[in-house]
């Protein structure tokens, strides 16, 4: 079948294989060990480039039941397969939540630990792994491992953030989150530059949700400026679930849409209606935290050539400094990264290949198209200088050295991919590209 990430760049034929029992699981393992270049687990294929594809993939949707659940703790066991939106659907009515939730919840409990995804809570509440308790891996034919903090830890750390590339998930045991409502009480704050962009960031520190949308496209006085949006827990307001209101974008759309003028006319838009507009208002947790899940396939606005998102993160320190550079270097460009999410995240934590530093991260969508993978290798070099990276989730042509500096946990990861024999029974467009 054909297959690609969230960007529909690059597009792939690969041998999909479903399992809906970890025998058909290990017998698809048996099979792909005849084949050189490694299997690798796909999930619901948000990942934006090729961390989940490979010439030949285990697709793990099927395998997505609820095993256990106890309402007085949260503490839920599952199978790795189940969405985030259906576990939503299970359990938000019952007063739980996941305790941190990427920008969409239409992934895989497994692609979440996978790429240990972090939320607009970040600073508060860390990233998806923390939630883990412990989790089921199969490593080869019939090789089932339990790993957990105390459990064979090195392999935990390795597959919380590991893009897949230590096995497949097949349970987890998550701990929830304990909700007395499902709204968000949401304060809107607008920032002229990026300099107030950040100390606003500072000021609010204390809100447990934060995110900022930057006008890439502004120049000059203007630069980095953004839209705050804040978000407090309305206690005791109703834990009912938002109706199913899905937009559909069914083709793909003309390259004018997309243009910079287009653009740049939304973010003016955007800014003034902002500035006007009330400053707080209450809103349904899960319209807070995916707008963009109301739009289905809006992957397809980019066109025929898909997109890429480039996300970097930067310490602290040195985020102001390096942040400038990256919009500067993009303004001269020309070639338009037009709306950025701005996140402020919390300390770094020990698994091997987390993204999350201290400091700011940058999320930003280009369209495929020539000159771009250069632009990107230049970005690169001033987040390295800066101290920071780049997320391998989001990811589809960084260069081996760019992942090798860093991550500094790079070298035990590819040591213990080596020593466990994992290697090179899993493997991905990517890992291939990086020399994990
Ligand atoms: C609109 C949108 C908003 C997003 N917002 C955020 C955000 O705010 N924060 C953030 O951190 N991310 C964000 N993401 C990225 C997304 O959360 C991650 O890429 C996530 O890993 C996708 O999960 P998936 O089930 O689609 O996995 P896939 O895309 O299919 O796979 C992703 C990785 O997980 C591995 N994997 C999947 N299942 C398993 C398994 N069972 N066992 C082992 N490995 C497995 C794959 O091999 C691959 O390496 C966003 C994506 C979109 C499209």
């Amino acid at each position: 079948m054909e297959l690609s990430g969230w960007g529909r760049y690059p597009r792939i034929r690969a041998q999909a294989n479903w399992f809906e029992t970890e025998a058909e699981l290990s017998q698809d393992l048996e099979a792909a060990g005849k084949v050189r270049e490694g299997l690798i687990a796909h999930g619901q294929g948000r990942s934006y480039g090729d961390s989940s594809l490979s010439r030949e993939v285990v697709l793990t949707r099927r395998f997505r039941s609820v095993l256990d659940f106890n309402p007085q703790t949260g503490r839920l066991t599952c199978e790795a397969g189940l969405t985030l939106a259906e576990l939503i659907e299970a359990f938000l009515p019952q007063g739980w939540f996941p305790a941190t939730t990427p920008g969409t919840k239409l992934i895989t409990v497994g692609g979440a630990i996978a790429s240990d995804v972090h939320g607009k809570n970040h600073h508060q509440a860390g990233t998806f792994s923390e939630g883990v308790e412990w989790l089921e891996l199969m490593t080869g034919p019939g090789e089932v491992v339990r790993c957990s903090r105390e459990e064979n830890p090195e392999l935990f750390r390795a597959t919380c953030g590991g893009m897949g590339l230590s096995g497949i998930i097949l349970r987890a045991g998550l701990r929830l989150k304990p909700i007395s409502s499902a709204y968000i009480r949401e304060r809107v704050v607008v920032a002229r530059n990026l300099e107030e962009t950040f100390r606003r960031f500072e000021e609010n520190r204390s809100a447990p949700f934060s995110v900022a949308w930057i006008d890439c496209l502004a120049r000059g006085g203007m630069a980095g400026r953004s839209v705050l949006n804040l978000g407090w827990t309305l206690e005791g307001a109703g834990l009912d679930p938002l109706p199913e209101r899905k937009l559909p974008l069914p083709f793909e759309l003309p390259d004018f849409v997309m243009s910079k003028p287009a653009i740049a006319l939304f973010n003016r838009l955007n800014f003034e209606l902002a500035k006007v507009s009330s400053r707080e208002r209450v809103r349904h947790l899960e319209s807070f935290f995916y707008p963009l899940d109301s739009i289905l396939n809006w992957n397809l606005m980019y066109g025929r050539s898909g997109f890429t998102q480039y996300q970097l993160v930067l310490p602290k320190e040195a985020s102001f400094r390096g942040l400038r550079r990256v919009l500067e270097r993009i303004g001269r460009s020309g070639l338009g990264a037009f709306l950025g999410v701005l996140k402020l995240l919390g300390p770094a934590n020990d698994n091997l290949l987390s993204f999350p530093l201290e400091g700011y991260t940058l999320a930003l969508d280009f369209k495929i198209q020539p000159g771009l993978f250069r632009l990107l290798d230049e970005l690169d070099r001033i987040v390295l200088d800066h101290g920071g990276r780049i997320y391998l989730t989001k990811d589809v042509r960084m260069k081996p050295e760019t992942l090798r500096q860093g991550y500094p946990g790079w070298e035990r990861f590819v040591e213990l991919r080596h020593r466990l024999g994992l290697k090179p029974r899993f493997g991905s467009l990517q890992s291939r590209r990086l020399e994990v």
